[in-house]
């Protein structure tokens, strides 16, 4: 068993990612065995998913960011099975549009927030901006902001924004959960071979995220400065073990049914003259 404060990262110790385990289980020790419990925490999302879409009150935004190959697309579809799709939307961020690229690196993202009483999975995210943006100094070659912008503290201040932006989204009733995949290299490489060489798995395989391989240790480094910077109790990152993929999704959905269940949501109350009404209704509807 394991809850929630497992996986956060330690406040006020500095964050090292090779120091946490990839394929921790806490104790379960199969996919059959976490599989009973996944399907229980799906029951617990889809019940307070149907207060959140009633009370239109709250959003939820849960971020999945990851290394390649680390299960991203498999929590998604497995976790978020039992959500009714109508209040449910997932938005997977790819290399900016032209149009994208004529705004602020925030748009696209602000663009795609779930509504009041939705639930919003972010596939990827404006985390990319301080990842994959920085490993290969797109801000240079991409982002075409004016030269005075572009300096060294340009990542320190991104890191800022986007702490300010979640603290703004918080204070707007966003509740907001951060997942990182945490898979080890030599289980990304398995992966990666198994897209080689079996036939169903073939399409997966991009020769790009070889390349990506080859910065493996800048990306540990700055997701470890992108966590830190942005771990906040209002938009908590959570460091999932995700060598074995089963336990990914068990813990993520623990932890989201968690945190759902911790709003203590209820369904809204009609006062006294609105249930007057309905009793006017019954009659009616009796009577016809
Ligand atoms: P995924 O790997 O998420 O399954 P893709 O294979 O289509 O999906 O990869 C999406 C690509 O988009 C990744 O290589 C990622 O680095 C890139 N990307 C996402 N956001 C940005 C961004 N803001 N700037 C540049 N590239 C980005």
């Amino acid at each position: 068993m394991f809850d929630e404060t497992d996986f956060r990262a330690k406040p006020g110790n500095k964050l090292n990612l090779t120091k946490v385990s990839t394929d921790y289980t806490a104790g379960y020790g199969s996919k059959e065995e976490a599989q009973q419990r996944i399907e229980k925490n799906i029951e617990r999302m889809a019940r307070i998913q149907d207060i959140l879409y009633a009370q239109d009150k709250y959003a939820v935004l849960i971020i999945i960011q990851a290394m390649d190959a680390a299960g991203k697309d498999g929590v998604i579809k497995h976790v978020m099975s039992g959500l009714n799709p109508q209040g449910t939307m997932v938005h997977s961020f790819k290399v900016p549009s032209p149009e994208e690229l004529d705004h602020d690196y925030l748009w696209r993202y602000n663009k795609a927030l779930p509504e009041r009483g939705r639930i919003g999975i972010f596939n990827r995210s404006y985390y990319e901006d301080v990842l994959v943006v920085r490993v290969h100094n797109l801000v240079e070659k991409q982002q075409r902001l004016p030269a005075e912008f572009i300096n060294g503290d340009i990542w320190k201040q991104r890191l800022e924004d986007i702490r300010n932006f979640e603290r703004y989204l918080h204070g707007n009733g966003m509740v907001i959960m951060k997942f990182y995949l945490h898979v080890s290299k030599q289980e990304q490489k398995q992966r990666l071979l198994a897209r080689l060489d079996e036939p169903d798995k073939n399409w997966k395989f991009n020769s790009g995220d070889l390349q990506e391989r080859q910065h493996w240790e800048q990306y540990r480094e700055y997701y470890e400065e992108a966590i830190e910077a942005t771990d906040k109790d209002y938009a908590p990152w959570y460091i999932i073990p995700a060598d074995k993929k089963w336990f990914a999704r068990l813990a993520i959905s623990e932890i989201i049914a968690d945190n759902l269940e911790s709003l203590k949501l209820e369904y809204p109350q009609l006062g006294e003259e609105q249930l007057k009404m309905l009793s006017v209704y019954r009659d009616q509807l009796l009577d016809d």
